[in-house]
């Protein structure tokens, strides 16, 4: 451990002081900036769980859970969280990492490897449970995830009747954790007696390896065979994992066959997730597939509100629209800005108008990004093509059209963020379903197809955008 780290400390603040809420803002934040750094994996280990702090005077205290935890931080990525503070202007305020129970207070560290092997795994564990936070009350339904929600709720009242498993995608950032956590906690509610067990499909692998390690498989199974309510957050990454996919494999079977509820989520959709067994793909279409796709403009200003309320922070319609608009492309980025905005406007003692707003988005946004319309994009196509609008909107199957045709969903999706159903519509009533045969396939071929890519690349930079 370096001697410049800040060593821990038992809490001594009283919770619920004054400075609760912009400490929180400004811990945010900085966990933000640390996500981007870090990637989501470590963050879901290593900052997730670290949901309280405190400020006092300059010194900004983050509860952690216990020793072991605090040394692999330290080790890990204390160093990171400097330079994340400091990147976003925080260097006058000092970190101090705090052990919340005086049970773990007492612990010195000299525990033997094996009790630390022990409590490091009950670590983990507790860190795979449910998150009260994310409950459906607290989740905004707009086009883009009504029929997500609606089918977690469905399950949720009816857990293993209807669909099994029900497989969530969508990418990251869109709501797909917060919904699988909400039908645990609804479950757990309802059903008191229920045994919901929530897990990454990554602390799914690294429990098992330590379980193969200690001998402590049957251990393993009865955990993950005996749940009412299983919940697999990310399944994605036990692609390329063989061994996780066998047991996996077979805790699904046992939970299906006695009728016990299975919800996954991916970032990807079960024909698009690499290396994975063709009997474990198969499975994951067994049931209901939903997708959650990025939220339209109108929804995304709900989302703000809804979360600005909670924050107990009173957002104007402006700064709202200002986020909007610059935050486009999921719910967690929008979360972000409205967390800076606090933060900021909190330490500086400014008002959260639209000024400040500003100033704070200056660098980071600092290519505006306006919403581009589907409309705009129709516009732009056809005449990259020698085109009309109206041939794209039109039923024309030759090439000449249809290529053309796939390309404009396609950046409607991409760089106008436009939900699938909305593309559809403006693409003169077209089905959504096949706005998503477009848009998959335009991205499939577009690293092997040269002609694609070059179009791409030109109207994605006429369109103001390279993403
Ligand atoms: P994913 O798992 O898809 O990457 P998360 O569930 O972690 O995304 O969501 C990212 C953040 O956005 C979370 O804080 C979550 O509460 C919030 N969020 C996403 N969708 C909504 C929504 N429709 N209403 C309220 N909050 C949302
Ligand atoms: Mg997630």
């Amino acid at each position: 451990m370096s001697e410049d780290y800040p060593q821990p400390t038992a809490r001594s603040e009283p919770a619920g002081c004054p400075d609760r809420g912009m400490a929180n803002a400004v811990w945010e934040t900085i966990k933000d900036e640390m996500r981007s750094v870090i990637g989501d994996d470590e963050y879901g280990i290593w900052l997730q769980p670290l949901q309280s702090a405190h400020i006092k005077d300059d010194v900004l205290s983050i509860d952690i859970p216990d020793m072991v935890f605090y040394q692999g931080f330290t080790n890990n990525h204390l160093n990171t969280l400097e330079q994340c503070k400091n990147s976003l202007g925080f260097n006058d305020l000092h970190l101090k990492l705090t052990i919340a129970s005086q049970e773990d207070k007492d612990d010195d560290g000299s525990k033997d490897t094996a009790s630390r092997g022990q409590s490091f795994s009950r670590s983990l564990s507790e860190q795979g449970s449910l998150n009260a936070v994310y409950t459906f009350d607290n989740f905004v339904r707009g086009p883009s995830n009504q029929f997500a929600l609606a089918s977690c709720l469905n399950i949720s009242e009816n857990p293993g009747l209807n669909y099994n498993p029900l497989f969530i995608y969508g990418h990251t950032g869109l709501g797909k954790t917060h919904l699988l956590n909400a039908v645990g906690n609804k479950v757990r509610k309802s059903r008191q007696d229920a045994v919901v067990t929530y897990i990454s499909s990554e602390r799914f692998m690294n429990e098992m390896i330590y379980c193969l390690r200690f001998n402590k498989m049957w251990d393993f199974r009865q955990k993950y065979r005996h749940c009412d309510v299983f919940l697999v957050d990310d399944i994605q990454f036990i692609s390329g994992k063989k061994a996780t996919q066998e047991e996996f494999f077979h805790t699904f079977n046992s939970l299906y066959e006695a009728k016990k509820q299975i919800v996954l989520t991916s970032d990807q959709y079960p024909q698009d997730i690499p290396d994975i067994e063709d009997r474990l793909r198969n499975r994951f279409r067994w049931g209901l597939i939903a997708d959650i796709q990025p939220p339209d403009a109108e929804h995304r200003i709900a989302i703000l509100f809804d979360k600005a309320e909670q924050l107990g922070l009173s957002l104007r319609r402006e700064v709202a629209e200002y986020i909007a608009t610059h935050a486009s492309r999921n719910v967690r980025e929008l979360e972000g800005a409205l967390h800076r905005i606090a933060a900021f406007s909190a330490l500086q003692g400014r008002p959260m108008d639209i000024d400040t707003t500003r100033d704070i988005f200056r660098n980071v946004f600092d290519e505006p990004q306006t919403e581009i319309s589907v409309d705009a994009i129709l516009k732009t196509v056809a005449e990259h093509f020698k085109l009309r609008p109206n041939d794209l909107k039109s039923k024309k199957r030759s090439r000449i059209f249809s290529v053309p045709r796939q390309i404009a969903m396609y950046l409607s999706r991409t760089v106008g963020n436009a939900s699938f159903p909305e593309i559809g519509a403006k693409f003169g009533g077209k089905d959504h379903t096949t706005v998503i045969y477009a848009c998959r396939k335009i991205e499939a071929n577009r690293n092997d197809d040269l002609d694609l890519q070059t179009n791409l690349e030109t109207l994605e930079r006429l369109l103001g955008r390279r993403i």
